[in-house]
């Protein structure tokens, strides 16, 4: 079998896919995925635990055998629980074979070899029959499918083959059943990750607005959903205004259809104003009755306190295709299509029932504008952000004169339209395979700046019309960038126009810096924590195979699904709270100007006493004097860590490879000590921590 890798090149601002062969090493890829998570999610462990429990019981009241389908098994941790509550056979399948094999050395190890069979298969290809995987139909059904959106890992087209081939008609399923929840919303905070806000400029001649194209206004974005951690959302970023209402439900235990469908819901604000957002997440009953009940309600709609934090489920933010303004009272109708694998919305007026039906369609959302298929959500938001905005205006002022000639080296980048309407009077000239013509033609700028579709190394003078470059701009910002400095492309890329340059060219950012800070996570430490043992469980073999990985920093991994590039251990730390700061300082600085320098600075010793779980790291990129854009921590608001980080960035997180803990002040290590060096060959960075 071959893999594909997906990995950023600083050097080329290029996604490369290496093939890997199959003796690959996966430890990498369980390690970045979400099971340790899981194992580490009490609240989930124990209500599937009850659940089997007493879908067992029921089972055997009965008379019957319990036989047990476990879909999905992963390290067999519910195929165990079935054993351990008295089932008399259990078929656990896992597709993915690092992790079956991983299973097979955990239920040997617990001793269940001769009660869980585990099969190394994709559900859909399991047989059953006197010579096939599984003797007999199973009675019970037991999986963990679900992702943040429910459906997204394809929950429901396996389970639909199992109620036809794998499991018997009338059999127990756990969990029993799954509810998903909707609730308007209007906020600004998250319609700026969907839509362009027009920009202001103030320009000596006066306040330019740059507006964006006329397709974009009424664009219905992307299908792939926006999974956050709503329980860190501050309330005051967003309105309520309507209530918590079902939206739909699937029962498990029932034949389950998974084509294509909608349900409509009735809504009553509860407030005027715009509806923009549908806030969505769901929860699972484990049994009919509902009384073992996970839920992913957020914080403002859940009655108890008792909170389990996890980062594997969270909560989904759907944007409606354009606001809609809703007047309290007044009723709209909501409906929640889906197909296979996701999920979308649309709103309506409450006017004719007939026509608001077929006004109904059901094909997913596909971007018309081509903005959504540029800009993920953070850069959205980055481009609405008026502070960022205001931070580049105050710098092209300053190094702009009407006859500079500019060239902006970015992806999807607003810098020439600034650079215009801030007095370079010239033409401009924008260089990236990746751009919004769209943009420049909707602002009339379509003869004031030129984009030149080639390669930085492929410039030529005739591109530039044999003018030479006396103002080289970046952001910088690149979509292929999967860490914080791989946006150091730019570096790159200045290097491969340097014969085009002025003499005296000015370079913004003139610089950037590398920093770094260590802390302690109030939770996020367990997504990397070895754990143990799980519900009296041994699953150690599963810590083994995440520890040889948790030194590095993960390379990157493209989810084609989602249509935008995640890695694991990027992450959003505004939406993180409680995070303690052990350690601030600046590790690198890039000197942009001139070719590779780069400076290096001593650790400042650990303050006080406390857990120190790993080190985030960002950029910071200066544009001109005193003005520069960080991408990170924007104030430590207290000593206990209330940081404010950028909410429209995303920042490293490096796990140590042990949690270094001082107990009083004296027995302090007087700094973690590391060597961070950046390779300017291939544009990586290593890094290697002493504790
Ligand atoms: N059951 C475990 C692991 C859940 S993670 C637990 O609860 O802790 C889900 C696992 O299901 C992943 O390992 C994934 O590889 C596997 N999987 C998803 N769909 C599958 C399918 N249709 N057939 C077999 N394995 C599947």
């Amino acid at each position: 079998m071959k893999t594909f890798c997906g990995r950023a090149n600083p050097t080329t601002g290029a996604l490369e896919w290496l093939e890997e062969d199959e003796n690959y090493d996966y430890h990498q890829e369980i390690a970045r995925s979400r099971y340790a998570d899981m194992l580490h999610d009490k609240d989930r462990n124990v209500k599937y635990y009850q659940g089997i429990r007493a879908a067992v019981s029921r089972v055997k009241e009965r008379g019957e055998k319990a036989i047990v389908l476990d879909i999905g098994t992963g390290t067999g941790l519910l195929s165990m629980m079935a054993a351990s509550a008295g089932a008399d056979f259990c078929y656990a399948v896992e597709v993915f074979k690092p992790m079956a094999n991983a299973a097979v050395k955990i239920v040997e190890k617990n001793g269940f070899h001769d009660k869980i069979k585990v099969i190394n298969k994709h559900s859909t290809e399991v047989t059953v029959g006197p010579d096939g995987d599984m003797q007999c139909r199973a009675n019970i059904l037991v999986t963990e499918l679900f992702d943040t959106e429910l459906i997204g890992e394809g929950a429901l087209p396996t389970y639909e083959h199992a109620h036809k081939y794998l499991v018997q008609e009338g059999c127990e399923a756990v969990p029993h059943r799954a509810t998903v929840y909707v609730q308007l919303v209007e906020s600004k905070r998250m319609w700026s990750w969907n839509k362009l806000f027009p920009v202001h400029v103030e320009a000596e001649d006066g306040e330019k607005i740059i507006v964006s194209p006329s397709e974009m206004e009424d664009c219905p974005g992307v299908p792939s959903v926006c999974d956050i951690q709503l329980n860190q959302m501050p309330s005051s970023d967003f309105t309520i205004l309507s209530d918590v209402v079902t939206m739909f439900s699937v029962d498990f235990s029932k034949p389950v259809r998974s084509t294509s469908t909608s349900y409509r819901v009735q809504l009553e604000p509860v407030k005027s104003g715009k509806a923009q957002i549908v806030l969505s997440w769901w929860d699972i009953d484990m049994d009919p009755s509902g009384m073992i009940n996970c839920t992913m309600a957020p914080y403002w709609v859940k009655s108890t306190s008792a909170f389990q934090w996890r980062d594997h489920w969270m909560q989904c933010v759907y944007f409606l295709p354009n606001e809609e303004p809703v007047l309290q009272g007044e009723k709209v109708y909501l409906t929640a299509c889906r197909d296979e694998y996701s999920v979308w919305y649309k709103l309506q007026k409450a006017r004719g029932e007939e026509e608001n039906k077929a006004a109904v369609r059901v094909e997913s959302p596909v971007c018309r504008c081509q903005a959504h298929l540029l800009w993920n959500r953070p850069r959205f938001g980055q481009l609405n952000d008026q502070n960022r905005t205001r931070q580049y205006i105050k710098s092209l002022m300053k190094v702009l004169k009407t006859d500079s000639v500019c060239l902006c080296i970015s992806d999807g980048s607003l810098l020439p339209v600034l650079a215009h309407y801030l007095g370079a009077k010239q033409v401009q000239y924008f260089l990236m395979l990746l751009f919004f013509s769209k943009f420049f033609k909707a602002n009339n700028l379509e003869d004031k700046i030129k984009i030149i579709e080639a390669r930085p190394e492929l410039l030529t003078s005739s591109h530039l019309e044999d003018k030479k470059i006396s103002v080289l701009v970046g952001e910088p910002f690149f979509t292929t960038s999967l860490l914080p400095w791989h946006n150091l492309y730019f570096w790159y890329a200045r290097t491969a126009v340097t014969s085009h340059l002025t003499s005296n060219v000015t370079v913004l950012p003139q610089s950037a810096s590398l920093h770094m800070m260590i802390v302690e996570f109030q939770d996020l430490w367990r997504i990397r924590s070895p754990c143990g043992t799980c519900e009296g469980f041994d699953v150690q073999t599963m810590d083994d195979m995440i520890k040889v990985r948790r030194l590095k920093i993960v390379s990157a991994q493209v989810s084609a699904k989602q249509n935008e590039t995640h890695l694991g251990l990027k992450k959003y730390l505004w939406l993180l709270k409680n995070l303690y700061v052990r350690q601030n300082t600046i590790v690198l600085v890039f000197k942009l100007l001139v070719l590779y320098k780069v400076t290096g600075f001593d650790p400042p010793p650990l303050p006080s006493k406390g857990k120190s779980h790993g080190a985030v790291l960002w950029m910071e990129y200066h544009l001109a004097a005193d003005i520069s854009v960080n991408t990170g921590l924007m104030q430590i608001s207290n000593e206990k860590g209330n940081c404010e980080w950028n909410p429209n960035c995303k920042q490293a997180v490096y796990f140590f490879s042990s949690v270094i803990e001082s107990e009083t002040p004296l027995d302090l290590p007087s700094a973690v000590t590391y060597a961070i060096n950046f390779n300017t060959k291939t544009g990586e960075i290593a890094m290697d921590f002493k504790l």
